[in-house]
């Protein structure tokens, strides 16, 4: 007798009777020599990505034990997948059913023909979900997170990663919070651009601060003008990364703080033209803190005019981007407490990066539709 590892089988149908389907891949799952079926999570219903032009569907989550090793349990997949009816054409196309290997015990496999963990589960709410509600302990060993944690990053959603376009990695967060240093470091780490804002050289900002409200909107179009110049998708390289100190929706967090109705009126209408030329990140790191670390920070780091900001500004502030993240649909979101860092950390940094990366598609040659 060999050691029996526990498996996790990510079960996926959008063809024909696909409630039935799943049924009888559980049969045979359960009835597979070297095979020890354990439970099965509830059903989900998923559109099918990544533009939801195939008929969605139906996913659940099975835990197995075997004997068998990673690769001998994916031979016991596919037979079940051929048994069941299971047509290769179109790789994303429709199918009766897919069986994923999601996990197995804590092995991590890199061959041709198969990764371990399975290379999407973690953008994938549809399979975090299932594998949460079997088991919340359980831990994806590459990226060393739990799979409960890697639910909360993608909140619901289901993501591919795509190597058409710009991988582009923002960092967003209060004054003070340590963005930019951040956001050089990964930049450095992953071999990547930067996207900085221009601080020292916006020309309004220091009277701003200095309560000359009138130049509120200059300022905040400088910022977003700046922002656009830098973030334009036409600008930004197809598969390259690039880390940004800022989220472009940032310059309508301080816009409705900032500015007078009228000028809101005048900035929000610029916005909406800037904004679609604007790309969106595949990855936001949220950097967060108290209030009053973000303000101990901005006084150590002494810009004069940064001097006057309070603390119940950046409560509300930090407000608005809790509202804004929760919301967040664009991409998965991964918060980070900016204390528990140590920044001149070498191995932190590489820690972060190498998340990171998992969220990036800087090594997938190809990516498409995936159920
Ligand atoms: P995705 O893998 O993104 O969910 P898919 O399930 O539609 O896409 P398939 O056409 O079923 O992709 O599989 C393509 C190939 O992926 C298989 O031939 C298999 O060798 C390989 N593969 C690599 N890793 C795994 C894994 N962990 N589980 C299943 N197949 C894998
Ligand atoms: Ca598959
Ligand atoms: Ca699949």
């Amino acid at each position: 007798m060999g050691k029996a590892t526990t498996a996790y089988i990510g079960i996926g149908s959008n063809l024909g009777d696909r409630r039935g389907y799943i049924e009888s891949s559980v049969k045979m799952l359960t009835g597979a020599p070297e095979l020890g079926f354990l439970r099965i999570s509830e059903l989900i219903e998923t559109a099918a990505l990544p533009d939801g032009d195939h008929a969605s569907y139906l996913n659940a989550v099975a835990e197995v034990e075997t004997e068998l090793d990673a690769q001998g349990l994916l031979k016991t997949l596919g037979e079940i997948e051929a048994l069941l009816g299971r047509v290769r054409e179109d790789r994303w196309g429709p199918r009766t059913i897919d069986l994923d290997l999601l996990l197995f015990g804590e092995e991590i496999v890199n061959e041709p023909t198969l990764t371990v963990p399975h290379p999407q589960m973690h953008l994938r709410s549809f399979v975090l979900d299932g594998l949460r509600e079997l088991d919340s302990d359980l831990v994806h060993p590459v990226l060393g997170v739990a799979v409960g944690e890697l639910a909360k990053r993608v909140n619901g959603r289901n993501f591919a990663l795509d190597p058409k376009r710009p991988q582009l990695v923002s960092v967003a967060g209060l004054i003070g919070v340590g963005k930019t240093t951040l956001a050089k470091k990964l930049a450095d780490e992953l071999g990547g651009g930067i996207l900085r804002e221009p601080y020292d050289t916006n020309p309004y900002l220091a009277k701003v601060y200095a309560g000359q409200t009138e130049f509120a909107l200059d300022s905040e179009l400088y910022f977003l003008n700046w922002r656009v110049e830098q973030s334009d998708r036409n600008v930004l390289a197809a598969g390259r990364v690039v880390v940004s100190d800022y989220v472009f929706e940032r310059g309508l967090i301080f816009a409705r703080r900032l500015l007078s109705a009228e000028q809101l009126d005048s900035y929000e209408r610029e916005y909406e033209r800037m904004a679609e030329r604007s790309e969106s990140p595949v990855l936001v790191i949220y950097l967060w803190d108290s209030t009053q670390i973000c303000l101990e920070r901005i006084h150590n780091r002494n810009r004069p005019y940064e001097q006057r900001i309070r603390s119940d500004f950046l409560d509300l502030l930090m407000g608005d981007y809790e509202r804004l993240l929760a919301e967040w649909k664009a991409c998965p979101v991964i918060r980070l407490k900016s204390s528990e860092m140590d920044y001149d950390d070498s191995a932190t940094i590489e820690g972060i990066a190498n998340q990171v990366r998992h969220y990036t598609a800087m090594h997938v040659v190809s990516a498409g539709k995936r159920g």
